[in-house]
């Protein structure tokens, strides 16, 4: 070996060991996230309130016709303003003709207007709010204490400002679709930031989307819906500005379940400052979003939610920026920025399941172990185990296992246990969780108990 040579391998050692010893104390956070996350202006933010709230109204049924008020100069607003962030979001109006029916007091043309940011892979997620408003009668306060036992909706130009409702969700999205597509960051999913339309017409701008991409097959990993996120005084004079909701639907080990779990984990974790709240529910009391309608569709999707509602600003010409709070909506934002960016970067959860649905989970090799299976995610470097008490809502234990499709737990009952999986990255991006189910029993008609799949998380 020359000297050359051997100056080269000892160099190449030193660079080896270099590597190990920042591995070794490589922090949980990716500093391009903890960048992001730090990136959400409270300035900006409110000057987006501020502007949305000059419209007037944004109700879907409002005039078209004028530069400056009402729903048609709304929308051309947010598709100008997210079309000039970047040449990386690719902006459209998503657009569907809607008959006179039910809410919609006439035909109507409803446009959710969209910015898509393509990453690697095609797989989305959404970071989404809706832009409509409305105003009600008395408002949400009248609806609430039951004062009004059918509800009468003003006249569509009227007054409906909706600086909350959901000005904050748009204003939150527009920071996110800013702040993304000039991070200079490659992600590997596509992150898709929405404002939809008509929500207050039973979440039909939603609606819409969802059932076209179900048609067209396209992959929803996520979908975040901030809708009234922007105040922390509750009506009843309860301020909390630490924390932000966010519900879900069960049961307890759906996809969307697991999303939240994923939101608390990855939320709090970049912004330890503000507490995330999961709700076993999938919406409050009576109450419904546009998260929902993705849910109808089999996508997984979470509602966040203010920590304290205001109910009389709520649909009410009173919803007007002295209503909330950006320092607080700002806050919300970060959450959102950290999940979706640590979603974004990671790998896709692993598949847990056989090709029959059955999930790969058995008590191999004593028959009183937890022997656990799942299919090498594309970009994986690792996989995190973990698991919990058959009866509790968070996970309890996890442990990290190597470049393996495969690990056993001796002398533990997957019967007593609940047992997930998630892919993770060199950097240590995490996935979402895969969940192992156990199979639904049948009872059939000669007595017998069957067993069915049950529809598994991934
Ligand atoms: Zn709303």
């Amino acid at each position: 070996m020359t000297i050359t040579a051997r100056a080269m391998l000892v160099l190449a050692c030193l660079a080896i060991a270099g590597t190990v010893a920042r591995a070794q104390v490589q922090s949980d956070l990716d500093p391009r996230i903890v960048q992001l996350v730090n990136g959400v202006s409270e300035e900006r933010l409110a000057a987006i309130l501020q502007k949305l709230e000059s419209f007037g109204t944004r109700n879907t049924m409002s005039t078209t016709d004028s530069p400056t008020r009402g729903i048609g100069a709304a929308r051309q607003w947010i598709f100008d303003e997210m079309k000039s962030f970047s040449p990386r979001l690719q902006v459209s109006f998503d657009t569907y003709r809607i008959a006179k029916q039910g809410r919609i007091t006439r035909d109507v043309e409803a446009r959710n207007v969209m910015a898509v940011m393509p990453g690697r892979s095609t797989r989305r997620i959404y970071i989404s709010g809706h832009y409509d408003t409305v105003a009600i009668s008395g408002g949400q306060n009248a609806r609430n204490a039951g004062e009004t036992q059918t509800t009468t909706f003003a006249d569509p130009d009227s007054t409906a400002p909706g600086v909350n409702d959901d000005g904050s969700g748009v204003a939150l999205t527009m920071e996110l679709a800013r702040l993304f597509s000039t991070s200079g960051v490659d992600f590997d999913a596509t992150l898709v930031f929405m404002c939809h339309v008509a929500e207050e017409q039973g979440l039909m701008g939603a609606k819409l989307h969802a059932q076209k991409a179900a048609k067209e097959h396209i992959v929803i990993d996520a979908v975040l819906n901030s809708d009234i996120v922007g105040g922390e005084r509750g009506g009843n004079g309860v301020i909390d500005g630490a924390s932000i909701r966010v519900y879900s639907e069960g049961p307890e080990d759906s996809a969307s379940r697991e999303l939240a779990r994923y939101v608390q984990r990855w939320g709090m974790r970049y912004v330890p400052s503000h507490r995330v709240r999961l709700m076993s529910r999938s919406d409050r009391f009576a109450r419904g979003g546009d998260h929902t309608a993705y849910n109808q569709y089999g996508f997984a999707a979470v509602g966040f939610r203010e920590s304290r509602e205001n109910f009389a600003r709520q649909h009410d010409p009173r919803d007007t920026f002295d209503g909330v709070s950006p320092p607080y909506l700002a806050q919300n934002a970060r959450v959102n920025a950290a999940v979706a960016a640590a979603l974004a970067l990671a790998p896709r959860a692993p598949v847990i399941v056989n090709e029959k649905g059955q999930p790969t989970i058995n008590r191999a090799p004593s028959g009183y172990d937890a022997h656990l299976q799942w299919q090498p995610s594309p970009g994986a470097s690792a996989y995190r185990i973990f698991w919990r008490e058959a009866w509790g809502p968070d996970w309890q234990h996890e442990m990290l296992v190597g470049n393996v499709t495969d690990t056993t737990l001796p002398n533990t009952l997957i019967d007593d246990l609940v047992f997930g999986v998630a892919a993770v990255d060199g950097a240590g991006h995490e996935s979402l969780v895969s969940v192992y189910i156990a199979p639904r029993s049948t009872a059939v008609t000669d007595g017998e108990v069957k067993t069915v799949p049950q529809p598994a998380a991934r």
